[in-house]
């Protein structure tokens, strides 16, 4: 019977070795040097090529590709489960060539880019000697591409592109810049005159694209081809972001435990008091159930495809927002003045956990997208009854019945000694 719980053992080292090289690699590189995989400083830059390298030997590489995309071809499931240890640790995504927003554009190149194209941009940003990011959101409205106007107009042999697009993460600092346009996804090089990186936001830039022109060989995947580009882009980055969700979501249950055994308030241990004991319980199960779901739906990619599994996806991305709002929560309140301070990572993660549900699209429009799907499974009920309504599925049942209470007249009596009973009842 095909319905296995279990790792197995092979790759069940593998997640020990990234475990342990995350806890006594990772962690303490990102504490002494932060940001340092971005750093400039040659000295800093060979303490990662040095990490990188292991990962590297290790076969862990871009974890994310598949093996026609060029990546170890571990599929959804087994990522999810080496995600759950990077997404403990902030610059792990980075030290495994795995991170958001380069591992979507990367995913759309190695998919859709032409010989010439992979060589070009997804050779340097495999190797991170290249950044990128994805410039999809307008200002006038990031929930409805139907709202876009970003538009490439061809101009002999080449495009020229104007447009706004706001919330482009880590824009200012990328080397290429994916950008969606009404006609096309285009790649196109920050240093290009006529992109203008206004100065706020600082982090999640917001873009003008003035008469900003690309050679014609720029255009990625087909004309007209952007929404389907963005989809493939969209989908595994939301699978992606709730596996990383379940790792915040046990750093936090961890902390919170841990908290409850040491502090003591009126005679007891905070553990033994039951609002805390609530909190504790809820979050463990909110977070299986979470990870059930995630690993369910990776499984069934693997299985299927992405766009089968759409449904599950968008609730996936609502569901993972929600557990992280509350499992935080809980964690910051019971570390008490503590947890509000920036001494622990729990005041951050609470905070950051409400742009779960809007980046990569907002709750709402996910939630419709679910309830759209699962309603085409249904049909209404004829008349005015539904089809659980209790007298109708006794008659039903009767007339099924009919000829065996026919051929038995004792079982007759009691099958009506029960009918009056229900109809005395109305
Ligand atoms: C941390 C972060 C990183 C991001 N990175 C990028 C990036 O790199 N590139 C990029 O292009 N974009 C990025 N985005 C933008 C993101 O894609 C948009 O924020 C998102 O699509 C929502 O668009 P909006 O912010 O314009 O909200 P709006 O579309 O204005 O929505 C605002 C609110 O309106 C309501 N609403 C909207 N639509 C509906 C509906 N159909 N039904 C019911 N209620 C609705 C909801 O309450 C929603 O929260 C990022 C966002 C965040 C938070």
């Amino acid at each position: 019977m095909a319905w296995d719980f279990s790792t197995d053992p092979e790759f069940q080292g593998k997640l020990d070795w990234v475990e342990r090289f995350c806890r006594e690699e990772v962690e303490p590189l990102e504490y002494v040097f932060p940001y340092a995989i971005r750093s400039r400083e040659p000295k800093v830059r060979a303490l990662v090529r040095g990490l990188q390298d292991q990962v590297k030997a290790q076969g862990l590489w871009a974890i994310f590709l598949d093996e026609e995309l060029g990546g170890p071809g571990y599929g959804q499931l087994k990522l999810g489960l080496l995600n759950e240890i990077l997404g403990r640790y902030p610059s792990a995504p980075q030290m495994f060539g795995a991170a958001a927003p380069d591992t979507g554009n990367m995913e759309m190149l190695a998919a859709y880019g032409t010989e010439e194209q992979k060589q070009r941009w997804l050779k340097p940003m495999l190797a991170q000697e290249m950044w990128s990011a994805y410039s999809m959101t307008e200002p006038q409205g990031g929930s409805d591409p139907n709202l876009f106007k970003t538009h490439a107009m061809r101009d002999g042999d080449e495009w020229v592109i104007n447009g706004e697009k706001w919330f482009t993460s880590a824009g200012r600092v990328a080397d290429i810049l994916f950008v969606m346009c009404t006609n096309g996804m285009f790649v196109v090089p920050r240093k290009t005159p006529g992109v203008e990186i206004q100065p706020v936001p600082r982090n999640h830039n917001h873009i003008i694209y003035r008469d900003v022109r690309v050679p014609l060989d720029h255009l990625l995947g087909p004309e007209d081809g952007a929404k389907v580009l963005a989809q493939r882009r969209l989908g595994g980055g939301r699978i992606h972001h709730a596996m990383r969700t379940i790792a915040q979501c046990k750093l936090a249950f961890d902390m919170m435990c841990e908290r409850a055994l040491s502090r003591q308030s009126h005679g007891k241990i905070i553990a033994e008091h039951q609002m805390v004991q609530e909190k504790i319980a809820d979050s463990y199960a909110a977070i299986r159930m979470l990870r059930l779901f995630v690993l369910e739906t990776a499984w069934k990619i693997d299985n299927t495809s992405t766009q089968e599994t759409r449904t599950d996806i968008a609730a996936v991305k609502y569901t993972m927002a929600r557990v992280l709002r509350e499992v935080s929560f809980n964690a910051l309140h019971i570390l008490g003045s503590l947890g509000t301070t920036d001494l622990t990572p729990l005041q951050a993660m609470y905070a950051g956990a409400p742009t779960m549900g809007i980046a990569d699209g907002v709750d709402e429009v996910h939630k419709s997208t679910v309830a759209r799907n699962v309603l085409k499974g249904y049909r209404p009920h004829e008349g005015y009854w539904p089809t659980e309504y209790f007298p109708a599925k006794r008659e039903k049942a009767r007339e099924k019945l009919e000829p065996l209470l026919q051929s038995d007249p004792e079982l007759r009596t009691i099958a009506d000694g029960y009918a009056k009973y229900f109809a005395g009842r109305r």
